[in-house]
């Protein structure tokens, strides 16, 4: 079979991999009918190397499709169920699982970064024809039958990672009816973070951002006010002052996490409000957090890598009676032989070029 491959920096490859099959009795494989590239898979693409991933990993953690084959001891789903996966792959039994902390499973790990989130063996990259599923049983969600059609995979596959991680920093900063949410970031996560305010009922989303085509998709998904912080860095704080009478944001969802964006996210948020911080620029330095200013203000902060599959059963009623739908941040569907020039395109904040989603 095909998929993607990381060769090295700005080097990803579509290449024959091994065929995707059962290792053991809790194995699923899954045929992919869409795969999503992500944000965090560009970090692969520029500095894979730095994260100890290396040439010949296999990328892509983000799918939707159909299962194939399932281990004996499967019970929760069934060749010929279309399926979700959350893009990490957890036992659904031990403790941490238990307490819906599915990332800290303690034989979990993450699709497509073969060598360094995986207590649970070599997983495979779900940029390609089939993947193998550990643990199908506390992994797969079955796609509830209103949303099980093809023509409804670019909805479903957000949940998976982008929309379930924008909730994960929105809940765990608590907002209330009426808050004023500021979303630092323009990529999938910020745009889906504006989406996914709307169900607190908050009084104004701000979306700060970098790219005009992605700042007025934001608005289209739910902000309020959209602000371009690289063509007018003084715009933010005056029209913060104006929305909050000074006060500034309840919520700030720092979905950018560069070490500048979390200093300002500290000096926006109002005194005994909550930063939701995801995003995955922690990984390249330590974030730049005023402490001074953290302490003053008795700021929250909370966040981290999400357990997705906590989010995606509270979602499906939302997504199948049309009150979410967050299809919108797939700007480009590509083949698997287009999947090099894409990350390119991503890579480079290409205009109009958001998140892109793979039909093998
Ligand atoms: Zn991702
Ligand atoms: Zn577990």
């Amino acid at each position: 079979m095909r998929g993607v491959v990381f060769e090295g920096p700005h080097d990803v490859r579509v290449e024959t991999v091994p065929d995707a099959g059962l290792l053991g009795p809790e194995d699923a494989v899954v045929r992919v009918t869409l795969a999503g590239v992500c944000g965090s898979d560009l970090h692969i693409y520029h500095h894979g190397d730095g994260l100890g991933i290396g040439p010949g990993s296999r990328v892509g953690h983000e799918f939707v499709g159909i299962v194939e084959e399932v281990g004996e001891a499967v019970r929760a789903v069934a060749p010929g169920d279309r399926v979700l996966a959350p893009f990490w792959f957890s036992c659904g039994r031990c403790p941490f699982c238990r307490e819906e902390l599915f990332t800290s499973c303690l034989v979990g790990g993450c699709f497509g970064f073969q060598n360094i989130w995986t207590a649970g063996g070599p997983v495979e990259g779900a940029q390609s024809e089939r993947v193998r599923v550990p643990y199908a049983d506390g992994t797969l969600e079955r796609i509830p039958e209103a949303l099980a059609a093809p023509e409804h995979d670019a909805r479903v596959l957000p949940l998976g990672d982008v929309l379930s991680t924008a909730l994960h920093a929105l809940s765990g900063a608590r907002p209330v009816p009426g808050d004023v949410i500021l979303v630092q970031g323009d990529g999938a996560v910020g745009l889906l973070a504006c989406h996914a305010a709307t169900l607190f009922g908050p009084s104004a989303v701000v979306l700060a951002g970098h790219h005009a085509d992605r700042l007025a998709l934001g608005r289209r998904l739910g902000a309020t006010h959209a602000v371009d912080t690289r063509d007018r860095p003084d715009a933010l704080a005056p029209l913060l002052a104006d929305l909050t009478d000074g006060l500034g944001p309840q919520v700030v969802v720092c979905a950018v996490a560069s070490p500048a964006s979390m200093r300002a996210a500290y000096e926006a948020v109002r005194p005994g409000g909550r930063i939701g911080w995801v995003g995955m620029e922690v990984f390249s330095g330590p974030p730049d957090i005023p402490w001074d200013v953290a302490f003053l203000k008795n700021v929250t902060l909370t966040g981290g890598v999400c357990p997705s599959r906590r989010y995606i059963h509270r979602l499906w009623p939302l997504l199948e009676r049309g009150v979410i739908d967050p299809s919108p941040v797939f700007t480009h569907t590509v083949g698997l032989d287009d999947v090099p020039a894409a990350y390119a395109a991503m890579a480079a904040r290409e205009p109009g070029w958001v998140k892109v989603a793979v039909r093998p």
